[in-house]
């Protein structure tokens, strides 16, 4: 196992995993026009993000009628289905080449890079 491993989870086998939900939501959508196909996996990006406000407002009370809903761990939850919903839409873009998490440790790696260029030093 890898660092960027979960324990019980290899980098490869969630890579695997997600070109395989991917595939799975296309054929699910092949009847519509590939262009609508897209659209509706970039739109499900946006979907996911409302039930993270949603999930937010939840769990912080924010509606008196409502109450207290969600936990912070709904929150967590909910950001994760964005992160896998845009990953998924990478595969779907790429034709399933099983880079879409390849791509994103890229991204996080950069991003730390011009982060700490910024910073003037590494970060801490
Ligand atoms: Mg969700």
């Amino acid at each position: 196992m890898s660092d960027a491993d979960t324990p019980g989870v290899s980098r490869a086998d969630a890579a695997v995993a997600l070109v395989r939900v991917s595939r799975w939501i296309d054929a699910g959508n092949a009847h519509r026009d590939p262009e609508a196909v897209t659209w509706g996996r970039l739109a499900k990006i946006s979907e996911e993000h409302g039930e993270v406000i949603e999930a937010f407002i939840g769990a912080t009370a924010q509606n008196p009628r409502k109450g207290l809903t969600h936990s912070m761990a709904d929150v967590e939850a909910e950001l994760l289905d964005v992160a896998v919903t845009a990953l998924g839409a990478i595969e779907h873009l790429r034709g399933h080449d099983g880079q879409a998490l390849a791509m994103l440790d890229e991204v996080i790696v950069r991003l730390e890079q011009r982060a700490a260029e910024a910073n003037g030093r590494a970060l801490p």
